[in-house]
């Protein structure tokens, strides 16, 4: 996929949105949605979407909707910091297939950075325990 693409309505997360597939929910608006990545790289890395822009990368999105997802991703970041006491936080975004981009719907990504812990790969890692999400997903709700 390079930077100049269709956005597809049938992409992994526009399934979420839709609830045509399930996701460990963070924080939702009629415009946002954050839910934990399903593949976390360290425990509390999710991912911030707009619900309503239909754009596949960074150069997609309309500048009001990118203002909405770039302050509800400061919200979300600041929960996981309150909540998991990491280190430091990774914000990340990729753009194009070749920049590591695997879900043609923009999104940020927050990666906690734990003290000792190597992050997982990118889009590598093992699909997380349900139980361990959910819990992990209660503790940054709590701090929302
Ligand atoms: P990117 O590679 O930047 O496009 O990020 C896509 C992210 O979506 C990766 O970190 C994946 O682990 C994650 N992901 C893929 N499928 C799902 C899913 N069904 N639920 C939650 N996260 C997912």
């Amino acid at each position: 996929m390079s930077l100049e693409t269709n956005y597809d309505p049938d992409n992994i997360f526009a399934k979420i949105i839709r609830g045509d597939i399930p996701s460990t929910k963070l924080y939702e608006t009629d415009d946002i949605l954050s839910f934990i990545d399903a593949f976390p790289q360290s425990q509390g890395h999710c991912l911030v979407i707009h619900k309503k822009a239909t754009a596949t990368n960074f150069f997609d999105i309309d500048a009001a909707k990118l203002a909405a997802l770039t302050v509800a991703t400061q919200k979300i970041a600041r929960a996981v910091k309150d909540s998991l006491k990491p280190a430091g936080i990774r914000i990340a975004q990729f753009n194009g297939a070749l920049a590591g981009q695997t879900v043609f719907h923009l999104h940020f990504h927050i990666i906690p950075v734990y003290e000792g812990q190597e992050l997982e790969r990118h889009a590598a890692g093992g699909q997380a325990n349900a139980e361990e999400l959910a819990a992990t997903a209660a503790k940054i709700r709590a701090a929302l």
